[in-house]
């Protein structure tokens, strides 16, 4: 029997975790704050901001939502970022992909200060990370990783083959679930649009996570009996629903799930983890930045 993984479940429960902090951090007279700062008019993005600041009210976070005119010149983003940098009273800032092409990614990326970096994005925090001593870990990656913990999935000595090599996704899981430590100590594999023989990889894989952006790539063909498929993607494809469109995954959710012991499903399974990842970024953050001890 193929268990389904419920993302959303395991979410709450992180949610819970999260909301409990933010009461320590209230007691102690910190109220843990978010500000995200959006720089283009894509329904998308706009979308995901109005998401997160909602997460951020449901647990108690002080959510602020910064607007730039996407026609603005570079430095006034840098400015905002700046000014959020030196306030005492912000503890993370996100600044929303994508900024428009004027403004170059890696100074947005470097802008933040890593203190405040909830994404984890910045270079000091990449190299943490990589040295096996994360500040942050970027919240898709800890998604997953908490939700193969919440299935009782232990890396350590498995197979682990991540399809994708970006950098929020894929090359952080990657370095992750390679660390020593508790969620790591797995052999990882790390498949991109160069692997020849994809199928080869992943069928000699405990674990394969599908971060690619290819809706169904991944099939029950390229899976042994067994596997736990955990799906990254969200992708969306032409539907006759009322949006036009649904959501699917980069793996084929029914030829896997056949073969697969756990799967994730698209929506529910990763998605809602990255979410709660983020809310949990914002507390650890305040924490730090606030020398409040809290039970993370
Ligand atoms: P990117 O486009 O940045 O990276 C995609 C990766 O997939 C690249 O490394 C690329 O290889 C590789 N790739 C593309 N085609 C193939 C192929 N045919 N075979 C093997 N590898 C291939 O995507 P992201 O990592 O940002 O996102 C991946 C997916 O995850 C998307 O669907 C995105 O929407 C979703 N996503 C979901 C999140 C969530 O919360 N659930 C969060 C973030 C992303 P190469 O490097 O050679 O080009």
């Amino acid at each position: 029997m193929t268990t389904v993984i419920d993302g959303n479940a395991v979410a709450a429960d992180v949610r819970e975790d999260v909301s409990a902090v933010v009461d320590t951090l209230t007691d102690a007279g910190v109220t843990p704050r978010l500000a995200t700062v959006l720089m283009n008019d894509k329904q998308a993005s706009e979308t995901y901001v109005s998401m997160k600041q909602r997460d951020c009210e449901e647990v108690g976070i002080a959510a602020e939502d910064v607007r730039l005119d996407p026609d603005a010149p570079a430095e006034e983003l840098f400015d905002t970022v700046s000014d959020l940098n030196d306030r005492d009273d912000v503890h993370g800032i996100l600044v929303q992909d994508p900024t428009p092409d004027h403004v170059p990614d890696e100074r947005v990326l470097s802008a933040v200060s890593p203190a405040k970096d909830v994404d984890g994005f910045h270079p000091e925090n990449v190299g943490r990370l990589v040295a096996g001593n994360p500040r942050f870990k970027p919240c898709t990656p800890h998604g997953v990783q908490k939700l193969l913990e919440s299935e009782g999935i232990d890396p350590a000595g498995k197979e682990v083959v991540v399809v994708g090599r970006s950098k929020i996704v894929g090359k952080p899981l990657a370095n992750l679930l390679l660390q020593k430590g508790e969620g790591g100590n797995a052999t990882v594999t790390v498949c991109h649009s160069r692997t020849d023989d994809l199928a080869a990889h992943t069928r000699r894989a405990d674990v394969v996570v599908a971060a690619v952006g290819v809706p169904g790539l991944v099939d029950g063909d390229m899976l042994t009996e067994g596997t736990t498929v955990i799906d990254v993607g969200i992708n969306r494809v032409d539907a006759d629903t009322e949006k036009g469109y649904r959501l699917v995954g980069d793996v084929d959710f029914e030829s896997a799930k056949a073969k697969a012991d756990a799967i994730t499903p698209v929506p529910g399974g990763v998605g809602p983890m990255t979410r709660a990842m983020l809310l949990y970024n914002t507390v650890k953050a305040a924490s730090e930045i606030e020398d409040v001890p809290v039970d993370l």
